[in-house]
């Protein structure tokens, strides 16, 4: 598809709509909004708008459709799989300042924000009521960018992820239309679901502007271990059987040994550098979660754990989760010069120990540097394989490898892409993963971008 260059008419219709300050053609911004945070290849946009409501986004979006120039919606740039790369040119709609707060509602336990909302500063703000929004996907990500990739993190395994937590939306359709989707009760069965067709979408159908999330009250008690184990496999079993046993962990986090390594490095611990499951648990009795550790203490027990430390206190708790959100900087900062591909493949959790045992035999086979770490107790690997995209033949052989591990998950029931979304790198494996709904999901997208200006070149090939 052909699509339109933003020429000096379209900046000048655009500076009317939302005034010369909020559009911007400069080198360095135009820089900064053509990379995510994967190896994906730049690509500049034409232009960077800075819209305050759905009203000025509706505008904007007009003139792009009749011009059919691309636009691609931009929360804080921390996607992993190229997601909001700009790869047709044109507009970026960048929501960094439609960023408030708009209602808090503390006895429903909801909250309407607009979509450029940092997630930790709202769940900063709503601590202050005993409140928060659980998906945490560590990077500093925009609730916009959370829904766009049905984000979720190291609490996703008891609480849910992006989607369960969304509620209502208001977004702005390619054609200019500005719909509201969901409702604020917590259940309904009325029509199709909108709100879930959008979570994940990746700015492929339309701008969110708000979203209404459902909140939950902050846990009065927490209690934290962490469990050292001789073989890897010996603790994805211990995971497999904590999650069948009835227990509901608030956390259940692998790391493999290098990545233990490279952490320890980075944020100056001394753990062991074993293969390391760190696991939390959350609650209203001391004694309840206390008796939630024995039984996860003997159940790793079966599985001949080396080191099961409790007890941590709340100091070292925050430690331990503020080592496993830098595990990705630690990897990078201790391998300079390399890139990763990053694995996000999830099963069902009886398929788990498999997968990490499959992904780290064709690390083997191929020769190749990599990390196993990830969001365990949701049955989701992460695996970052390095590299130099440079490097043709090394390369070929880290997207072969990860050829193999998603083929693993699929074959298993699961999905290539557990949280980060497809972007640009899943998109070779969305026919296997969804054959004929693939076509489904193509009739939506022209259904509602005939002209295809939303976020082209992601999600389908
Ligand atoms: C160190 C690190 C750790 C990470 N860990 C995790 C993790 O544990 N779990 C996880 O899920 N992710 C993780 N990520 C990936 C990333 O943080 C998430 O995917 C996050 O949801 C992206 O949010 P963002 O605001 O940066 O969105 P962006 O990257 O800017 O955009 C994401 C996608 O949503 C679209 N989009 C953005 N805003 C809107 C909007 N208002 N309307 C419509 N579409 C929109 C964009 O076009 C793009 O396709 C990690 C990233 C880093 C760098």
């Amino acid at each position: 598809m052909e699509y339109g260059k933003v020429t000096e008419r379209e900046l000048e219709s655009i500076r009317q709509i939302v005034g010369v300050e909020r559009v911007s053609v400069g080198e360095s911004v135009l820089d900064l909004h053509s990379k995510d945070e994967s190896f994906h290849k730049r690509q500049r946009p034409d232009a960077v708008v800075w819209p305050l409501n759905s009203e000025e986004i509706s505008q904007i979006l007009k003139i792009a459709n009749e011009r059919r120039v691309a636009v691609t919606p931009w929360g804080a740039g921390t996607s992993l799989e190229g997601n909001p790369i700009p790869v047709e040119g044109g507009i970026v709609l960048d929501l960094q300042q439609m960023n408030h707060i708009l209602d808090l509602m503390k006895e429903d336990l909801q909250v309407r924000v607009e979509a450029g909302v940092i997630y930790k500063e709202l769940n900063q703000s709503l601590s202050r009521d005993g409140l928060f929004f659980p998906p945490d996907p560590g990077a500093s990500a925009t609730i916009g960018g959370m829904v766009g990739n049905n984000a979720s993190g190291i609490r996703t395994v008891k609480y849910g992820s992006t989607k369960d937590f969304v509620l209502h939306m208001v977004i702005v359709l390619p054609s200019g239309a500005i719909i509201r989707a969901g409702t604020n009760a917590i259940k309904s069965s009325s029509g199709y679901d909108l709100c879930r067709l959008f979570v994940g979408s990746e700015g492929t159908l339309g701008v969110i502007t708000e979203v209404t999330l459902r909140l939950i009250g902050l846990p009065p008690e927490f209690m934290a271990a962490v469990i050292q184990f001789d073989t890897i496999r010996d603790a994805t079993d211990t995971v497999s059987q904590i999650m069948r046993s009835g227990l509901s962990p608030a956390a259940l986090e692998l790391l493999d040994a290098p990545t233990v390594h490279v952490v320890n490095l980075f944020k100056k611990l001394s753990l062991e550098e074993r293969p390391t499951l760190f696991v939390e648990f959350h609650g209203t009795s001391a004694l309840g979660l206390k008796e939630e550790l024995e039984w996860v203490k003997e159940i790793g027990a079966d599985h001949h754990f080396l080191r099961f430390d409790a007890g941590i206190g709340r100091e070292d708790r925050n430690r331990l989760w503020d080592a496993r959100y830098k595990v990705r900087e630690s990897i990078k900062v201790n391998n300079p010069g390399l890139y990763a591909l990053v694995i996000d493949t999830a099963v069902p959790i009886s398929k788990y120990s498999d997968m990490v045992e499959w992904g780290q035999k064709i690390l083997e086979k191929k020769g190749l540097k990599g990390y196993a770490f990830g969001h365990a107790g949701s049955g989701n690997l992460h695996m970052e394989i390095l590299g130099v995209p440079e490097e043709k033949a090394q390369w070929r052989r880290v997207l072969e490898a990860g050829e193999e591990i998603v083929s693993f998950a699929l074959e298993g029931g699961g999905t290539a892409t557990g949280e980060h979304g497809i972007g640009i790198g899943k998109r070779k494996f969305m026919e296997r993963e969804h054959g004929e709904s693939l076509n489904v999901m193509k009739q939506i997208k022209n259904l509602l971008d005939p002209n295809g200006i939303m976020n082209p070149g992601k999600i389908f090939e």
